[in-house]
């Protein structure tokens, strides 16, 4: 089922899922004012339905609408709409190991006209679709292709927003690494550093030989991930001296060569967190030297701990929604 939303945000409605009907001249369909956010919904022990940080969610998507020239919906009504969708369809929430519901919040312009400019008209709707685990099992490393051909995003641009035309401009290098076998892409800021950014739709972090957990800092080119924000908190608590700082493909390449890099991760809602086994590009293959990867290892369990209501929310990321 979906949630509705249309005018002023408050004639909110639960509809069973099906085509929307939308104007061929919809401004969404040309000028692609679309943002969109993506939370999980696990079910606890005791039957209660709960998610992970929504407000950090809303907020971001209301970042994304002031990128895009679309409008805020308040907080309150975004986590709002989560919860009126659970009323009525927490049922779906699976129980199973490692199992949950995905739920898909969206704002789209509506407004049908023909010339470039800023939509007056948007519907915000909510999808819930039940999710497996994104790369089918558990922990297994997974291969990543670096895209020297094809920019995610670049400064000034779009890319901290949750915005449909950012997927649609990491498709064609997700086409090259999966045609080379490799299970996800990573991009580059195209600096003559070479620094590194994101993958298509997860963080990226390393694991030093002297207990450095580090990230790429937000620059305002990658998206502010909340498992990122997480795992920044987590590792900290895992007494890992944690660095938030511009970090390049050389220093990879060269790190997980020499073994000062031991392991590397990708992290985000739907996988939580994924071992990265190896690297390539066009000239060579890396390989990350930990096969067990027990430092992303740790902290996957403690965040899924956290949401799966096995370890104790001392941050009080979660909120309840049935
Ligand atoms: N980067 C991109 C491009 C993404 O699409 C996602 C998934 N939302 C992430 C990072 C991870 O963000 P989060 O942890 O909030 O899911």
């Amino acid at each position: 089922e979906y949630l509705n939303m249309v005018g002023d945000w408050s004639d909110a409605r639960v509809e069973p899922f099906g085509p929307l009907s939308l104007s061929p001249a919809a401004a969404v369909l040309h000028y692609a004012q679309e943002i969109f956010e993506g939370l999980k919904a696990y079910r606890h022990d005791d039957g209660s339905v709960w998610t992970f940080r929504p407000y950090k969610n809303a907020a971001r998507m209301n970042r994304s609408a002031h990128r895009m020239a679309m409008p805020q919906l308040p907080e309150e009504a975004f986590v709002k709409a989560l919860e009126e969708l659970m009323a009525r369809d927490g049922a779906w929430v699976p129980n199973g190991e490692g199992q949950s519901l995905y739920l898909r919040p969206f704002m789209i312009a509506t407004e049908e006209f023909l010339g470039v400019r800023p939509a007056r008209n948007f519907n915000f709707h909510v999808i819930a679709s039940p999710a497996g685990n994104y790369f089918g099992g558990e922990l297994k490393p997974v291969s990543i292709w670096v895209s020297r051909d094809f920019a995610r995003a670049g400064e000034g641009g779009t890319g901290a927003a949750k915005f449909g035309g950012n997927y649609a401009a990491s498709l064609a290098a997700q086409l090259q690494g999966a045609s080379r076998g490799h299970d996800q892409v990573i991009f580059l800021d195209r600096s003559p550093e070479d620094s590194l950014e994101e993958l298509g739709g997860m963080n990226v972090f390393f694991v030093t030989k002297d207990n450095k957990l580090i990230t790429p800092k937000l620059t305002g080119t990658i998206l502010e991930g909340i498992t990122r924000d997480s795992i920044l908190q987590l590792g900290k608590d895992e007494g890992l001296d944690v660095q938030e700082r511009s970090i390049t493909f050389n220093e990879w390449k060269d790190g997980v060569a020499s073994g000062d890099i031991q392991e590397v991760f990708a992290c985000g809602t739907a996988a939580v967190i994924t071992p990265i086994g190896q690297v390539a590009d066009l000239e060579e293959v890396h390989t990350t030297p930990s096969t067990d990867f027990p430092v992303a290892n740790t902290l996957r369990n403690r965040l899924v701990g956290i949401q799966t209501g096995h370890e104790e929310d001392i941050y009080g990321w979660m909120h309840r929604l049935a």
